[in-house]
């Protein structure tokens, strides 16, 4: 999101875990959205909110929520 809004393209790693198992888990999610399984499985479950900028008052979207 932060990439679709600088206008720049930016990506970001994520590591972490299955909360019931442990098993590692790693994606990667660039400014286009598109969502990557690195490691672990099956495909975990994304998602992002849908915010009209036109008519959000608070700061940011996290303030939103
Ligand atoms: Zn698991």
């Amino acid at each position: 999101m932060q990439g679709r809004l600088r206008g720049e393209p930016l990506s970001v790693k994520v590591e972490s875990s299955c909360a019931l198992c442990g098993v590692p888990l790693a994606l990667k999610l660039d400014s286009e959205l598109r969502i990557g399984l690195l490691e672990g499985g099956p495909e975990p479950l994304l998602f992002h909110p849908f915010v009209d900028f036109a008519t959000l008052g608070e700061p940011s979207i996290i303030d939103a929520f």
